[in-house]
């Protein structure tokens, strides 16, 4: 009996989710992704009856399959008399039905609001849309080693895939608004050397019918005047168009009385290695550690953001992307991070790291996803990892940026960023600008001396020399000093001393910006 390990994945994932201009987009796009994902997860199960998969363990489909996301990756081990060259083949044949399906049913809903149009762009744009990247690997000496060789060929196969092969750019014609990458999709195909207004013209004649029922129905998904899209980001309208379930706008998400928003990106420190190291301990702590995981994922975030469910895009494994309301954006951040080491046993010395960006509901989601991407990337280059990255955009001025380390206690976390919070919230906003003026010509870098200046700023503010805070908890200056030293303990670890001290001024600037009711920046109409 031979044994084989078997890696599937899907490329591009986060450039096809991320090419959003609503919410619904985004949301529409990562279930989209979850759910290929999952029927190929059903349709190895019910082609390899003997095979285990080992990751991920214990996901149900059913669950709340609004929220809960199946996770971007399918690990199994199989066993039979077949070659390797057998089972690729054979998986290779599953992922080429089940793309085809897919690209079929949505050919037919584009038809459905376009009988007019020619399918053949919309073939090809929908066919070069997932691509999956696996291997097949014999199995060696040990499962370990035999993990360490599948990820290191999975890695070479998607080193060697030529992107501009298969994705199909736009020679001529519109772009489509959304993913600014694909041709807008037209009843008569566009051809070289077509004038801008005759392009217009036709994408006009095309999108009319639509763009109007737009503006009659603003829950109307589909397009907006102007918007012709691609069969991608057309397809995504289309399944939202479908869905029950209505992810809430961004002016719903941000009110009116607050039109900032935070978004959050949170992923698991070096989990893959992590799995890979549990198999030393043989294949069932490897197999305790993935259902952990979904448990996570299924169970313990839709808790955390109870009281904000709806703003949840997706967990999926140590995956977690959702919006936020302004100001509870820290608290939540660690509630999080929290909640993924005291989840399970097996989890508890696991840290997670997170971008954060706040922004204003009017800022292109687009930017604002990246961003956020950019600032996760940026939290797990803290030393130590374990650590948030923020960004807060004002609607005028210069982006505030600054780390903070959640540190390993929950309640330690918790009490300092809300006393934080609840400190400058009652102080004069023109303590932080001359702080600024204090410390940041000279730039203080000794800790003590930093200390010794923000009590000096402290002494002399308006501010009453016991700080009552919510009506109950009085703080003696002294004590407020120490609440917002221990926040530059947390900032910027391992970067230089004068970083770190701009990181600290930011984070307090953002600080006071979640903590104070009016809206600081006068950009907002
Ligand atoms: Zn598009």
């Amino acid at each position: 009996m031979k044994q084989y390990l078997a890696i599937i994945t899907l490329s591009g994932v986060q450039s096809f989710i991320e090419q959003s201009r609503k919410t619904g987009d985004l949301w529409a796009g990562s279930q989209w992704m979850a759910k290929t994902m999952d029927q190929l997860h059903d349709e190895i199960i019910k082609k390899y009856s003997f095979c285990s998969v080992i990751f991920p363990q214990g996901v149900s489909s059913s669950k709340d399959a609004f929220r809960v996301a199946f996770p971007n990756r399918i690990v199994l081990l199989l066993k039979g008399e077949q070659t390797g060259e057998e089972y690729e083949r054979e998986i290779q044949w599953i992922i080429d039905k089940l793309q085809k399906q897919a690209v079929e049913s949505s050919v037919r809903q584009i038809k459905q609001q376009f009988p007019l149009m020619p399918t053949d762009l919309a073939d090809k744009q929908l066919r070069s849309l997932f691509k999956f990247h696996f291997v097949v690997t014999s199995h060696g000496s040990s499962l370990k080693e035999t993990m360490d060789e599948a990820e290191q060929q999975l890695r070479t196969k998607k080193k060697q895939f030529v992107y501009q092969d298969w994705m199909s750019q736009p020679e001529h014609g519109l772009v489509c608004p959304v993913c600014q990458e694909r041709t807008a999709l037209t009843n008569t195909p566009f051809t070289p050397r077509l004038s801008m207004g005759k392009m217009k013209q036709i994408a006009w004649e095309t999108w009319t019918q639509l763009w109007e029922k737009a503006q009659e129905d603003r829950k109307f998904v589909l397009a907006k005047e102007n918007e012709a899209l691609c069969a991608v980001c057309l397809s995504k309208r289309l399944r939202l168009k479908e869905s029950k379930y209505k992810f809430p706008s961004l002016d719903v998400i941000a009110e009116k009385k607050d039109p900032y928003y935070g978004l959050l990106m949170m992923d698991g420190d070096q989990m893959g290695d992590r799995m890979k190291q549990s198999l030393d301990d043989g294949l069932g702590t490897y197999q305790n550690l993935s259902q952990a995981i979904t448990e996570f994922a299924q169970g313990v975030v839709p808790d955390v953001f109870s009281d904000d469910e709806k703003l949840l895009i997706y967990a999926g494994g140590d995956d977690v992307m959702s919006f936020l309301p302004r100001k509870n954006v820290l608290q939540l951040a660690g509630k999080l991070r929290f909640a993924f080491s005291q989840s399970r046993p097996s989890l508890n010395t696991q840290t997670a790291s997170m971008g954060i960006v706040i922004a204003h509901r009017r800022q292109p989601l687009r930017h604002v996803l990246a961003e956020t991407r950019k600032m996760e990337a940026l939290a797990k280059a803290q030393e130590g990892k374990n650590s948030l990255a923020l960004t807060v955009f004002l609607r005028s001025g210069t982006p505030l940026q600054a780390s903070l380390h959640f540190g390993y206690h929950e309640e330690q976390y918790k009490d300092e960023v809300e006393k934080s919070l609840a400190v400058i919230k009652v102080l004069p906003n023109s303590f932080l600008f001359e702080l600024e003026k204090a410390l940041l010509p000279g730039l203080l870098s000794e800790k003590e001396m930093i200390r010794a200046e923000l009590k000096r700023v402290l002494n002399r503010s308006e501010a009453p020399n016991r700080l009552v805070i919510e009506g109950q908890l009085e703080l003696s200056k002294d004590e407020a000093n120490d609440v917002l030293m221990s926040l530059y303990d947390r900032v910027g670890r391992g970067a230089s001393e004068e970083d770190r001290l701009q990181q600290w001024i930011a984070m307090l600037h953002m600080f006071n910006f979640i903590a104070k009711d009016e809206i600081a920046d006068k950009g907002e109409s």
